[in-house]
């Protein structure tokens, strides 16, 4: 019988069992996870979960029942250590080992730290997994003070999620702007503008030497300036750092996470990695590139197991990503790779508006602020390829759906 392991039990790992049984796989499928809790959703971790809008239970990827009627066999608590190309086996922190036909790594990402005095201090918190919440939902409650080190869609909406509930919150990012690494000036400086009406704190260009506290806990922030922002808590949102090294340690090919091809695959053919642990091919840009969502966790998922039950490869998606802050409804589409201007749809003071990022007279990225026309419109563009008529894309009298025809 054709054994396949899966590592990791997050969003990828999940998604794939699924994929495998709906497309026919009759052989064993073990789905190794370091968690103690079977697959679930994080964006909800900054937003709705972290409001207390959402239950554990809604969280789950599966119901319970799944993986018994799935016959996906789960290995929970357990973190794999090693991985023998040659022996095409997986050893596990229990001294368990599993061997496989195929192999599946769904490592993931984990939160990038600062290595900077205190930051071992109690109430210095980062936020990738569902304990990681926990902890800093306890932080966050009314009064309180919450320190948001990184200005990327986490800590904002982890600022959002805590003013919500009645927590001071203030910003401090190493940038001129929030979210400089993922979204245009005119999108931070939006969101930089809604976040201050709704009371939060920024400190810019700021960079951040230690956390200092009393009796082992934290007190505040110290930034080079020397200045020190009081907080009874922080949380670090600086980014993420692939779960790449037992894959490296096996001899796969590496580059800042995984190389895989557009099926998927990694240099063994026998190993394939998914999720946001993979570098991948991505066939609108002609670049290989690192991304860290939902959609493309899902999106691959379907080619590896595609390609491991010979089906045809999926067609390529176009990537998207979304955000959720107070009512702000942000959907990105496509990577700004080489674009040369921008077009910008609708009103920022109503906070529905869209800019579009375009390589001469073709769309290659659009971020969308309560704009799901614009959002679709431009991800439909991208997919295709097709040359837009840009003065009728800027004239906010023109429908999108004229604009597309
Ligand atoms: P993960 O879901 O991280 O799963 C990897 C799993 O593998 C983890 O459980 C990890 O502990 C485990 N693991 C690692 N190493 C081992 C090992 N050696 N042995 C066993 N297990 C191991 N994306 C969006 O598209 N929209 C959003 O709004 C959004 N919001 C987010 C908010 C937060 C707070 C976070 C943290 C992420 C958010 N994301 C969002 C990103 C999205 O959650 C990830 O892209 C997605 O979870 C990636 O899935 P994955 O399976 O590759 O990795």
């Amino acid at each position: 019988e054709t054994k396949i392991v899966v590592i990791g039990a997050g969003h990828a790992g999940g998604s794939i069992a699924g994929f495998l049984r709906q497309f026919g796989f009759p052989g064993t499928i073990t789905l190794v996870g370091d968690e103690p809790i079977a697959p679930y959703h994080r964006p909800p971790l900054s937003k709705a979960w972290l409001k207390g809008e959402a239950d554990a239970a809604s969280l789950a990827l599966r119901p319970a029942s799944f993986y018994e009627e799935q016959k996906v066999a789960l290995r929970l608590s357990q973190s794999a250590t090693a991985i023998d190309r040659a022996a095409k086996t997986v050893t596990l922190s229990d001294g368990a080992v599993l061997s496989y036909d195929v192999l599946v790594i769904a490592t993931g990402a984990r939160a990038r730290r600062l290595p900077i005095p205190g930051a071992d201090l109690a109430g210095v918190l980062e936020l990738r997994n569902a304990e990681d919440a926990e902890k800093l939902k306890q932080a966050i409650g009314p009064g309180k003070r919450l320190a948001v080190v990184g200005g990327g869609y986490v800590g904002l909406e982890v600022a959002a999620s805590a003013r919500a509930l009645g927590a001071e919150a203030v910003v401090i990012e190493r940038e001129a702007r929030v979210l400089a690494r993922v979204a245009c000036a005119e999108l931070s400086n939006f969101f930089q503008t809604y976040h201050g009406g709704k009371g939060v704190g920024f400190e810019l260009n700021a960079g951040v030497e230690g956390f200092v506290g009393a009796d082992g806990k934290i007190t505040g922030v110290r930034l080079s300036d020397g200045r020190v922002i009081a907080c009874d808590a922080a949380v670090v949102g600086i980014g993420a750092i692939p779960n790449d090294e037992i894959a490296g340690a096996a001899g796969l090919s590496l580059d800042a996470g995984i190389l895989v091809d557009a099926d998927a695959r990694t240099s063994d053919p026998a190993i394939f990695a998914i999720g946001d642990v993979t570098r991948r091919p991505l066939s609108h840009y002609q670049r290989v590139h690192r991304l860290e969502s939902v959609p493309n966790a899902l999106e691959q998922a379907k080619q590896a197991a595609s390609a491991i039950m010979g089906r045809p490869r999926p067609a390529p998606e176009v990537p998207w990503f979304w955000s959720d802050q107070y009512d702000l409804k942000l959907q990105i589409a496509g990577i700004p790779f080489d674009a040369d201007r921008i077009v910008i749809r609708g009103d920022r003071g109503a906070a529905k508006f869209a800019v579009f990022h375009l390589k001469g007279d073709r769309i290659v990225a659009v971020e969308a602020v309560n704009a799901p026309p614009e959002f679709m419109a431009g991800k439909l563009f991208i997919g295709n390829a097709k040359p837009v008529d840009i003065e009728k894309l800027g004239n906010d009298s023109v429908s999108m759906k004229e604009v597309a025809a």
